[in-house]
């Protein structure tokens, strides 16, 4: 921004801005700027400098006064985002306790900040989590303009396949027949139906679904999502024949579920297929599963093999995105 600065060569720099500071002169809220030898010190009252200094206006940025959690600890801690709740991941729980003050004193918008307890586990794949200030678990989080309230006690989420979503959801035409299997509080299906596509989503959570169904309408896309809880095979005679895309997002045992997966797919369909495998060997299980399922009913073409993140040592999250067409 264009402000009221003394302009000084770089040598008279440090004696000016003492004599200027002394006088309550410096504009604190602006960045002293260095050009071609000289220096600008933003200035709060152009009239009252003495007359022996340069006042000229120029452009100067706006100092960044937010105190940061690092500005606090002395060291850059490692947290996520989800919402207003900052989530930790530290074994050591008076680290993750003195990471959690600085959180909370500092000028991140937060209000819980909790650690993660336990691994995912169980059917519903949600976590333990030590809430370590604040309270309340519950947030709305944002993701590529979206918006979507859970609460992370009760359902999965994970801000990390952010990016991973996204790249799905821009394979999505509109009109089209999506199904996902494994909705959660639907971070894919909601999308996809703003994209255009008539969705079904199911979750074997009903707290999952129960946010689905209030995130759908929160995102204006109520009409095109049709939301079902339960275990997804019961529902795959249904809706027998009818989806152009499938998302299985239940690494680890995805596998389970590819009969009802075929059962739901359509003459022609793309198939999002998540898994969690060795290094070496990161897609052929997953193909030969779908494989194993499909053919010959379909010819199965994979079209994509994508690694989505590291997930343990030697362990990666991939993508398998697979076109089934009826033989
Ligand atoms: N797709 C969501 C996301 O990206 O946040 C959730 C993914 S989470 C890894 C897997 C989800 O599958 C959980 O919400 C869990 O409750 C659900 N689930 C597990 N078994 C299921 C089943 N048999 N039928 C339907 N949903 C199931």
């Amino acid at each position: 921004m264009n402000a009221p600065c003394v302009r000084v060569p770089t040598e008279a720099g440090e004696r000016t801005r003492t004599r200027l500071a002394e006088a309550d002169l410096v504009a604190e809220d602006l960045d002293i700027v260095v050009e071609d030898g000289d220096l600008y010190i933003p200035v709060t009252d152009p009239d009252a400098v003495p007359d022996d200094l340069d006042v000229v206006e120029h452009d100067v940025p706006e100092r960044d006064t937010q105190t940061t959690p690092a500005d606090v600890l002395g060291f850059e801690p490692s947290y996520e985002r989800l919402g207003d709740v900052v989530i930790l991941d530290e074994d050591d729980p008076a680290r993750a306790a003195r990471i959690a003050d600085a959180v909370m004193e500092s000028d991140l918008r937060a209000k819980t900040v909790v650690n993660r307890a336990s691994k995912v586990k169980g059917e519903t794949r949600v976590r333990d989590w030590d809430v370590l200030a604040g309270d309340g678990t519950e947030t709305v989080h944002r993701e590529y303009g979206c918006e979507f309230h859970l609460d992370i006690a009760e359902v999965y989420f994970s801000p990390r396949l952010a990016t991973e979503r996204h790249r799905v959801v821009k394979q999505v035409a509109a009109g089209e027949h999506a199904f996902d299997m494994f909705a959660g509080v639907g971070p894919y299906a909601i999308p996809m139906a703003e994209a255009g596509a008539d969705v079904v989503a199911a979750d074997i959570n009903e707290e999952a679904i129960d946010y689905l169904r209030e995130n759908a309408e929160r995102n204006g896309v109520a009409e095109r999502v049709t939301a079902h809880c339960g275990d997804v095979r019961a529902l795959a005679a249904e809706y027998e024949g009818w989806a152009e895309r499938l998302v299985m997002n239940l690494p680890h045992t995805a596998n389970e579920f590819l009969d009802a997966a075929v059962t739901l797919a359509g003459d022609d369909c793309v198939l999002h297929y998540y898994d969690i495998q060795h290094e070496d060997e990161r897609y052929a299980p997953g193909e030969a599963a779908i494989r194993a399922a499909a053919e010959p009913e379909y010819d199965v073409d994979v079209e994509t093999r994508h690694t989505v993140r590291s997930y343990a040592p030697h362990e990666y999250n991939v993508c398998l995105d697979v076109r089934l067409t009826r033989r």
